[in-house]
């Protein structure tokens, strides 16, 4: 009888080794989160009905795919700036997303993309707007914050400004919006399941950072800009706090400085990134507005949206790596 207690008792301890670590004064403690990441593919779109014993649809597993590309970058010492970029570089190319190749129509095959991307180790901030021609707007983002003062380029002083950084400029053939009624929308993927993308890490020097890049909600004013090149309405990112990256009507989230404000609440109410990130989302956000994903300086992890379903993914250094379309989130490979 004793010796089948201390046997489940030593069954147990190792069952939650990988989670649990000794403090030297013998408590248990979770295992410290060295590097975090979360991911979103837009807010839109229907949820995921596959059961969860089936295999990842082929949306969840394009978002698996893509989150494992920044733990890698985490995993091997990599900046969280690295990581945002490289991650939301693959939306822009892949043409499934409402973002770089697969910017979504505004209206009589015209396309207009923005992104933005912030460094939470100097608040440092860059982003470009109405932009036409350039492959990667992420890329020149980042070299816009690189110039330290200026923080928002657009349209063809930003197109320029890109090719002089030998930032690739491609033809409006490029876009799949040119290519007819279909606008950016892929024939594997629904019209609402084409979204805006977005990617908040924190890496395992303690800096955090936020990347954002859309081609807009659809059919606009000409000249409309969103949420998405506006520091503290889509983007935001602040070592103290959290980074933080938006999707859903951009309007929402300029009038709401939604991102900005999920910073504040950690701040100076001293909520955690889940409490704070709910509070927007569900009491400061209108319904239906979309949803948002955060990385706090802890690794903390939030993502929820009060409309649609969004599409996100969570890893940190743990080993959690999970992925949802809608409200549950199933474990990935
Ligand atoms: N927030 C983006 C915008 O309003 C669109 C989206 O996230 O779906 O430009």
């Amino acid at each position: 009888m004793r010796r089948s207690f201390f046997a489940l008792v030593a069954a147990t301890v190792v069952a939650l080794a990988p989670a649990l670590c000794q403090t030297p004064s013998g408590a248990a403690q979770p295992e410290k989160i060295t590097w975090a990441i979360v991911i979103h593919g837009g807010a839109g779109g229907k949820g995921n009905t596959t059961p969860a014993d089936q295999p990842l649809s082929a949306r969840e597993q394009l978002i698996a795919d893509y989150l494992k590309t920044g733990c890698d970058v985490l995993s091997t010492g990599g900046t969280a700036l690295d990581a945002c970029e490289k991650v939301v570089r693959a939306f822009e190319d892949s043409g499934k997303f409402n973002t770089g190749k697969g910017a979504t129509s505004t209206g009589k095959g015209s396309y207009s993309l923005d992104a933005s991307i912030m460094d939470g180790s100097n608040v440092g901030f860059g982003a470009v707007s109405s932009v036409k021609a350039i492959k990667n707007p992420i890329s020149a983002a980042r070299a816009v914050m690189s110039t330290k003062d200026h923080v928002l380029l657009m349209g063809p002083g930003a197109e320029e400004f890109a090719k002089d950084k030998g930032l690739e400029i491609v033809p409006p053939s490029y876009f799949n919006a040119t290519k007819g009624k279909k606008g950016g929308f892929n024939d594997d993927f629904d019209e609402e399941d084409h979204g805006t993308v977005g990617c908040v890490c924190l890496d395992q020097k303690g800096n955090i950072a936020a990347a954002t890049s859309t081609g807009g909600r659809g059919v606009v004013l000409p000249g409309r800009v969103g949420d998405t090149p506006i520091c503290g309405a889509g983007t935001y990112a602040n070592n103290k706090t959290c980074a933080v990256s938006g999707t859903g009507t951009g309007e929402q989230f300029v009038r709401h400085v939604a991102a900005h404000t999920i910073s504040d609440l950690m701040e100076y109410k001293g909520m955690s990134a889940k409490q704070a990130a709910e509070e927007v989302v569900f009491k400061i956000l209108p319904k239906g507005s979309g949803g948002l994903i955060v990385v706090a300086y802890d690794g903390e992890v939030a993502h929820p949206f009060n409309g649609g379903a969004m599409a996100r993914g969570a890893a940190d250094s743990t080993g959690r790596l999970e992925v949802g379309i809608g409200k549950a989130m199933r474990k990935a490979k």
